[in-house]
């Protein structure tokens, strides 16, 4: 089965606590601070695989959570880290925050991607000992791990796409120039998963993708519909093939239309794609049909080329003149990954946040981890930065709940890394 959009959880690891602990030692009392730091919690990191093709495996599997950071330990001890989760992918494939459609990464090349980011360790009591303060009795909890529902669209790295009505010779033309070997036969519906071939040409070569199925689903509700056009967003070429001997009765002129109102339908992005136009069953066309849609075609400006995908005829020039037009073209297109902007974090959304905190040796120690991500995008030099930051903290909550602890002028609140001085 071919699955190209899936939804799952994934959630990175914690890291460890920092550890609260005192030097022992015979002979020597009160000895200092030796509380180690938390380890870092394993990344999940997405990587192209090409040999899966489609989204299936996520059907059955739908919860990713990675290992936490170890404990930091006595004796300066840094806990263990914990290696990074890898999640194998197509191609190609899309990944979206679910709940804002925010784009977070388009795994399309090698490298990994880290989606979400295990959390660093916490500090242990070892960093925070001070002139004044020479038994700190506390250490800092481990940052939380990234999660996000999200959902995983595949979007086919292809060069070339082909469309065109069903039954017009699509599979049997990428069949004969490529060494892919979609199902043939002559009745519509025959493919139903896009189908990718790689087409050498001399020195050259591309991708080419047979996407079935655009009108049966839209016209007749079988429910193909338009879900494949997603496959075609990326082809930098698009080729229309056409029924040029109208041998099942309908009108090539027609049908041309007809798709071409699809693709426009769908994105005007992929209408405004370069096309190159396919006569396709020329074997069972005569001269006048031929000419009279050459005519149609050339009228609007494209390409045009007769072929016969059956006999092979004509097929050669197709491909010869599509790995020339290909030098000239844009890259397939890459989406870039969106930052998270403050407005996605409404106060309504604050609101239903949760955090904790208590307090250690006087100070106030704050865990929430939704702030994360917020405190990365602060900038505490900038006073718009921490007039925003001061608001997250009224909103959600913790400002209160801080007053409520008997939070005095001056005292050290601490959320995770930051610290600062309370200021009423
Ligand atoms: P698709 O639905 O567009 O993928 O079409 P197929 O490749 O499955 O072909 C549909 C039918 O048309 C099959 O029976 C093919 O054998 C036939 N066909 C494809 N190309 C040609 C051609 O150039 N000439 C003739 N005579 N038949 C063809
Ligand atoms: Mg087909």
């Amino acid at each position: 089965m071919f699955v190209d959009i899936v939804k799952i959880y994934i959630k990175a690891g914690n890291g460890g606590n920092g550890a609260v602990s005192f030097h022992r030692e015979k002979y020597v009392n009160a000895g200092g601070p030796d509380g180690g730091n938390g380890g870092k919690g394993s990344d999940i990191v997405f990587v192209a695989d090409d040999n899966l093709s489609t989204l299936i495996d996520f059907r059955y599997k739908k919860k990713y959570i990675a290992p936490n950071g170890e404990n930091g330990g006595a004796k300066r001890c840094t806990g263990k880290s914990a290696e990074p989760t890898v999640i194998r992918v197509p191609r190609g494939t899309l990944i979206k925050d679910s709940n804002t459609g925010r784009i977070l990464a388009d795994i399309s090349g090698d490298e990994p991607v880290v989606v979400a980011k295990g959390g660093n360790g916490g500090k242990g009591n070892m960093n925070f000992a001070t002139p004044t303060r020479q038994i700190p009795r506390f250490a800092k909890p481990g940052y939380p791990g990234e999660e996000f529902d999200v959902t995983l669209e595949l979007k086919l790295l292809a060069d070339v796409g082909l469309v065109g009505f069903p039954n017009v010779g699509k599979s049997t033309f990428i069949s004969v120039v490529s060494a892919a070997k979609p199902k043939i036969a002559n009745y519509h519906f025959t493919t139903i998963t896009p189908v990718l071939g790689v087409v050498t040409v001399g020195e050259k070569s591309f991708v080419m993708a047979d996407i079935p199925g655009l009108i049966e689903g839209a016209s007749e509700g079988v429910g193909l519909g338009h879900s494949f056009l997603r496959h075609v967003e990326r082809c930098r070429l698009i080729v229309h093939v056409v029924d040029v001997s109208g041998i099942e009765g309908r009108d090539p002129k027609d049908d041309f239309e007809k798709i071409n109102y699809e693709l426009r339908n769908f994105s005007e992005d992929i209408a405004a794609r370069p096309m190159i136009v396919v006569m396709n069953k020329c074997d069972l066309a005569c001269a006048e049909q031929i000419a009279d849609f050459r005519a149609f075609i050339e009228e609007k400006g494209l390409p045009c080329f007769e072929c016969s995908a059956a006999t092979t005829v004509g097929t050669e020039k197709v491909v010869e003149y599509i790995a020339a037009a290909l030098d000239k073209l844009p890259p397939p297109v890459r989406f870039e990954a969106q930052p998270l902007t403050p407005a996605e974090l409404s106060e309504q959304e604050l609101r239903k946040k949760s955090f904790t905190v208590r307090k250690e040796d006087g100070v106030f120690i704050v865990e929430a981890p939704f702030i994360v991500p917020i405190l990365s995008m602060v900038n505490m030099d900038d006073y718009e930065s921490m007039q925003y930051f001061q608001r997250v903290l009224r909103f959600s909550g913790i400002i209160d709940k801080l007053e409520e602890m008997g939070v005095q002028e001056d005292d050290t609140v601490s959320i995770y890394d930051f610290e600062f001085r309370y200021l009423k």
